[in-house]
């Protein structure tokens, strides 16, 4: 049985809200929460307690803002039912993501509904205190549309595309040139409410994914993210699967061409030395021209290999023959991007396997590649009925898995307001 009790770890970043609520409160609470609308006697039957109890319980939490009495339940003999739901105005959470010189940012209410979200370009000044500035006043901005200011927040999930460490620490971002940026306690001490960082748009991605894109409704979901870097990460439960060091799922930097191609982590043949975008693209680009049709030749004249995204596309558009050079070169980074994803299915095991990046974007030739080296390499391919989908998430809409994860998380276990003991 869980038990619930009252604590305030993280007391610094207490939400305001947190120490008007009893335990056996909040556990009606959470029933409310995960019903969505429930008749106020089916508490009763729902919870094992006594109408009495769960009566004043209501009450206090109808007074303290929580709760609220949404309509009435007509039909059967007696009075009719009070309906009950969460009060969608008791606070709300955010999902910020600050990737590629972009800041989005979601708001939902309280019941977990869409309120608002936005995009912002970074400004030129990418030092941590002008960026948190910015992300700080983009928040506000959104809050202040929904009628609400950051004494509201409940909780607010922050994406870096970068290192974080498990303490919302900054270790790392090309992007912003960031090194060593507490960003979870710059956040937490402007907004006031409990933050939660995490690195890489993969995490983000595989939430979102999850959440409200291609695994919506699947139990285990595997995003498996190939485009300027390459990784995986499971969605278990709704939960995404961070790790101890929050590095789960990064297949990137396994080696897979010993002795390779070098990588920007200083080892040799790394997965994402050999099939990344950009590797693919200098790949290309070393070919020889005349080996290549148009448009391939065009654009390595015009640009080199500079815009991976649009190169590697038109190369796997491109009819070529079996021992061209260009299709031997297909072939292999094909091969590579499928041994990433059957080391990841053999590892996590799921339901969906969600392919996402630039790289599976608009690529049908990759897609069902993959898909078909999969069978060979994977034990058993047939049996676990693995369902491979494209990601459906855009990048803006990224943010929103972000404040759904923290909306999910502070229901099913809010820290700050009371702890689950197993
Ligand atoms: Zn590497």
């Amino acid at each position: 049985m869980v038990q619930y009790a009252v604590s305030r770890i993280d007391s610094k970043y207490d939400t305001k809200k947190s120490t008007a609520i009893r335990p056996a409160d909040w556990s009606i609470l959470q029933v409310v929460q995960r019903l969505g609308t429930v008749p106020q006697h089916r508490l009763a039957e729902q919870i094992g307690r006594g109408r009495s109890t769960i009566n004043g319980a209501v009450q206090r939490l109808v007074a303290a803002g929580w709760l609220a009495r949404v309509g009435q339940e007509a039909g059967g003999r007696g009075r009719p039912a009070i309906l009950l739901a969460v009060n969608r105005d008791a606070g709300c959470f955010a999902g910020v993501d600050i990737a590629g010189g972009e800041i989005h940012c979601a708001l939902l209410a309280a019941d977990g509904k869409l309120l608002d979200h936005v995009s912002t370009r970074v400004g030129r000044d990418r030092l941590p205190a002008v960026v948190v500035e910015q992300v700080d006043l983009t928040l506000r901005g959104v809050l202040s549309r929904a009628g609400a200011g950051p004494e509201r927040l409940l909780g607010l999930w922050a994406g870096v595309a970068g290192a974080v460490d498990e303490n919302g620490m900054v270790v790392s971002c090309a992007s912003l040139r960031w090194r060593n940026v507490p960003l979870r306690d710059l956040l937490a001490e402007r907004l006031g409410c409990d933050v939660l960082v995490q690195g890489g748009s993969t995490t983000m991605n595989a939430a979102a994914e999850a959440l409200m894109g291609a695994g919506r409704d699947a139990e285990s979901v595997l995003y498996y993210h190939a485009g300027r870097g390459i990784g995986a990460r499971l969605v278990l439960a709704g939960r995404p699967l961070a790790g101890t060091t929050q590095r789960a799922g990064e297949f990137g930097h396994v080696v897979v061409e010993p002795g390779g191609a070098r990588c920007a982590c200083g080892n040799r043949g790394c997965l994402e030395a050999v099939a990344s975008g950009p590797a693919i693209a200098a790949a290309l680009a070393r070919l020889p021209r005349r080996q290549l049709g148009d448009p391939l030749r065009q654009m390595l004249t015009q640009t080199g290999n500079r815009n991976p995204e649009t190169l590697v596309r038109a190369a796997f558009k491109q009819r070529t023959a079996r021992g061209n050079p260009l299709a031997e070169l297909l072939a292999r980074v094909t091969r590579h991007l499928a041994m990433g994803a059957a080391m990841a299915v053999a590892a996590y095991d799921p339901q969906v396997l969600v392919l996402g990046g630039y790289l599976f974007a608009d690529n049908p030739p990759l897609r069902r590649g993959v898909q078909r080296a999969l069978r060979s390499m994977v034990l058993d391919w047939d049996a676990r009925r693995v369902s491979v989908v494209q990601a459906e998430v855009l990048t803006q809409d990224r943010a929103v898995g972000g404040a759904a994860e923290v909306c999910q998380r502070f229901w099913s276990n809010p820290r700050g307001v009371v702890t689950v003991q197993a």
